[in-house]
């Protein structure tokens, strides 16, 4: 009695099994396709990743100037649905997608002056459509940002992700030189230079969890763009990092422009509590 019915559903869902499957798959070779063309035609003819602001990691980092000239939406992107749960017909030729990274513990990573990131850190890296690279766990939500901005109006771009340590070793390098060259001791020119760099390790940017986000300068201005992450960045998974009513607590001042990534349940969270990172971290 009990066995019917379900042999009857195990019927249907077979049957249903296949074409979505199918479906699927499709679908999955149409992204592939699409995105390696638009991927590789949108960065033929763009510079390296150094474009922006970059140029400090900076307490203080330097405005982001709306250097980046493309409204440069990071590309397209294309999410396989759920795979099919049914795994009785091995006939897939398919080899499985790898799935993105859960987003809550590992993502509440915090990198300030007394807590440098892990000498062994690494990260998946995606490169975007003007150069900058971020961690692949924030590209769809990132992706997602832009396009509802854009569809109200407002038109940002990353003006810095990724920093290497090694680029934030030169940013160190070139501040510390710029004291020398101005007459300062080594001693002294050392502890001026991290007055406004970051020394290696204790930059968020290093993460690829961070991302300075800037106007386009052609189809919006700074502040609208501010304005509008400082109010819904939040349902994307992004906190404002440095607020402005934070800087004793950050030891960094306020900078509308940068984002960090915590995943959307989180950021919600952070959000709602009125607290920036390190105290909500300190309280959870
Ligand atoms: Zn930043």
């Amino acid at each position: 009695m009990a066995t019917q019915p379900r042999g009857k559903r195990e019927a249907q869902r077979r049957k249903k099994g296949h074409p979505l499957r199918n479906l699927v798959i499709l679908l999955l070779l149409i992204a592939l396709v699409g995105f390696g063309g638009y991927y590789g035609s949108r960065l033929l003819n763009q510079p390296g990743k150094t474009t922006a602001p970059g140029a400090s990691a900076v307490t203080s980092e330097a405005e982001p100037s709306p250097a980046v000239s493309t409204p440069d939406a990071p590309p397209e992107a294309d999410e396989p649905e759920a795979a099919p749960e049914d795994t009785e017909a091995p006939d897939t030729p398919e080899t499985p997608e790898e799935t993105a990274t859960p987003e809550d513990t590992d993502s509440i990573l915090l990198v300030n002056k007394d807590n440098p990131l892990p000498a062994d850190y690494s990260v998946e890296l995606i490169t975007l459509s003007n150069g900058s690279q971020v961690a692949a766990e924030i590209y769809p939500d990132l992706q997602r940002m832009f396009d509802d901005a854009r569809a109200q109006g407002v038109y940002p771009v990353v003006a810095s992700g990724f920093r290497s340590a090694e680029h934030q070793q030169e940013l160190m390098d070139e501040r510390i030189q710029q004291y020398l060259d101005q007459g300062y001791s080594r001693a002294d020119a050392e502890a001026e230079a991290l007055l406004w760099v970051n020394p290696v390790g204790t930059s968020e940017h290093q993460t690829g969890l961070a991302v300075d986000i800037n106007a386009d300068g052609v189809h919006s201005a700074g502040y609208e763009v501010y304005d509008w992450l400082a109010e819904n960045a939040w349902q994307y998974g992004f906190i404002l990092r440095y607020p402005e009513d934070k800087v004793s607590i950050t030891q960094t001042d306020y900078e509308p422009w940068h984002y960090r990534y915590v995943g959307v349940e989180q950021a919600r969270l952070i959000y709602e509590s009125g607290l920036c990172l390190e105290e909500y971290l300190a309280q959870n």
